[in-house]
């Protein structure tokens, strides 16, 4: 059965009345249920966001804490949202966007879009969400798909929140660097979703619904989802949302689902919201997705105070953004204009956001935490980093980026992973190629390039982690000092001083781990391992 089938059958569902008849009983049973990790149903999700449940938050907050810790560990995934454009053909009435609303419309150009990605890459964030109004005419896919190539220098997880489209342009956009969809579908009450959007590609209900499954067809790594709380009423909108994350996280089971928990604020030329979520059902409400769906994500924007949002860190959130600017180029290109799409609540920088999970107990990550969303940067592809490469390979990590601007030599092969029919090509080419026949879907970008000072940061700063496996001794600092402002982590080894292993200890300063006989000076010794003549 399509979600859409499914809707449609719960459209008629006279919620209030059931949630009115849901007696604390039944809330203690479900709770029963769930904290021995029981599967829950459709009715049980009613009875957790039922008026009963309401005085069950302190035992529904333990189990979705515990649910949280096993499924995610104590992470919570940093990103930031970016608005590349402002124009929109929609009329929804909640939006500060919307085609009537008049004001100079902005549309970044490809150069400032870089400008601001470096602008966000610098606060060390390395997942983004790319923003436009639904306007197909004025950001068109080859614009979209541009700007994917350009964020792919800066971040290694791309997020779109732009007009639905059909499979194939979202397969367009993967190859392009995209890798998760933000769709809303702002409201599940299909006559109040016709009467916010009453004109407009955005009033077709059920396009929009499928949106999720087509990105999900396309190959994307993730889909996000929700309702706009404040349009319908909360606890259906609630329910019918966390019934579309079990029913995609079912259906697509290689996607990772995640549901968002917007409330509706105030912008210019919008409706005010009509049915306020209060805190204390927005705590309800998270923590009833996270008791029924205990493995799907759950963001939480900035539009939600700081002290609030300290608050839902440990009630099941995955995902915080920082530092955001919900105004086109509001990051650096026209940092001093102010038409924003919402009003951001929680204006902390980056550092503060990261902080405060720190403080919390939980570990900030600028991703979702997972490695699966990894790039990992790997700089010189000799005998350090084409081994390290192979056993990512390996070991399944899905992103690599390699730089070298060397050939394989003959003298390479008793130790890097190169064939002897490779001698003579460029390092990068061979060992992506090597990398390939032993994980054939792992993503690997190319640089064949001599290293230089002034351009390191800039090309590893879409990496979450370097490794660094140069011969120079200069270049190998070089790169650990142009690494250190965005705090990105570099792997640093060297060829081993001394090769009588009974002498190699480790030695350890701050957060750097040092590994060598301490004593051996390099000049002095043998080449270890032996080359070949
Ligand atoms: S919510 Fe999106 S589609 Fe609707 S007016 Fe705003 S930007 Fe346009």
């Amino acid at each position: 059965m399509s979600f859409s089938t499914l809707s449609n059958a719960w459209q008629s569902f006279d919620f209030e009345a059931c949630f009115n008849s849901i007696p604390p009983g039944d809330v203690q049973n479900v709770l029963d249920r769930a904290g021995h990790q029981a599967g829950l149903e459709p009715r049980d999700l009613l009875t957790l966001l039922s008026p009963a449940a309401r005085d069950f938050l302190e035992p529904m907050a333990q189990i979705a804490r515990d649910l949280t810790c096993q499924h995610f560990g104590r992470t919570i995934g940093l990103y930031a949202p970016v608005y590349i454009s402002d124009f929109c053909c929609n009329h929804c009435t909640y939006c500060g966007f919307n085609a009537q609303n008049r004001f100079p419309r902005t549309r970044l150009t490809l150069d400032e879009i870089d400008t601001e990605a470096r602008a966000i890459a610098g606060t060390g964030i390395r997942h983004i969400l790319i923003l436009t109004g639904e306007s197909p005419g004025k950001t068109p896919l080859s614009y979209l798909k541009e700007t994917c190539r350009i964020m792919t220098r800066y971040f290694s997880s791309i997020a779109l929140e732009v007009f639905p489209m059909a499979e194939t342009d979202y397969r367009e956009l993967k190859q392009a660097g995209a890798d998760s969809l933000t769709v809303y579908q702002e409201v599940y009450d299909k006559t109040i979703y016709q009467t916010v959007h009453p004109r407009g590609p955005k009033s077709d209900y059920t396009f929009r619904l499928f949106t999720p499954e087509r990105a999900a067809a396309a190959g994307f790594r993730a889909v996000n989802i929700g309702p706009l709380f404040g349009l319908g009423d909360p606890a259906s909108e609630a329910f019918m949302a966390g019934l579309h994350a079990r029913y995609l996280e079912q259906t697509c089971p290689e996607v990772e689902v995640s549901l968002s928990l917007p409330r509706m604020t105030r912008a210019g030329g919008a409706i005010a919201p009509r049915h306020l979520l209060s805190d204390r059902q927005f705590v309800q409400t998270l923590l009833a997705w996270r008791l029924f769906i205990p493995r799907v994500g759950i963001t939480i924007s900035t539009r939600e105070s700081a002290a609030f949002r300290d608050r839902l860190i440990p009630l099941g959130v995955t995902r915080y953004s920082a530092g955001s600017k919900t105004d086109v180029g509001g990051y650096a290109v026209y940092a001093d204009r102010n038409t924003v799409q919402f009003e951001v609540t929680d204006a902390r920088s980056v550092d503060e956001v990261a902080a405060m999970i720190r403080h919390s107990g939980y570990q900030p990550c600028s991703k979702t935490g997972r490695y699966s969303d990894m790039k990992i940067g790997i700089a010189g592809a000799g005998g350090i980093g084409s081994n390290v490469a192979r056993h990512l390979a390996q070991a399944g990590m899905p992103h690599l980026f390699l730089v070298d601007f060397d050939e394989v030599a003959p003298g390479n092969l008793n130790r890097q992973f190169y064939s002897i029919n490779q001698v003579g090509c460029p390092k990068v080419d061979c060992l992506k190629q090597n990398l390939l026949n032993i994980h054939p879907t792992m993503r690997v970008e190319t640089l064949n390039l001599r290293l230089k000072p002034g351009s390191m940061a800039r090309i590893f700063s879409g990496c979450d982690v370097v490794v660094e496996g140069l011969d120079d001794p200069a270049a190998k600092k070089q790169l650990v000092e142009a690494l250190a402002p965005s705090r990105t982590p570099v792997v640093s080894a060297s060829g081993i001083a001394g090769h009588d292993m009974d002498t190699i200890t480790v030695r350890t300063i701050g957060n750097c781990h040092m590994v060598g006989d301490f004593s051996t000076d390099i000049a002095h010794a043998p080449l270890f391992p032996p080359k070949l003549p």
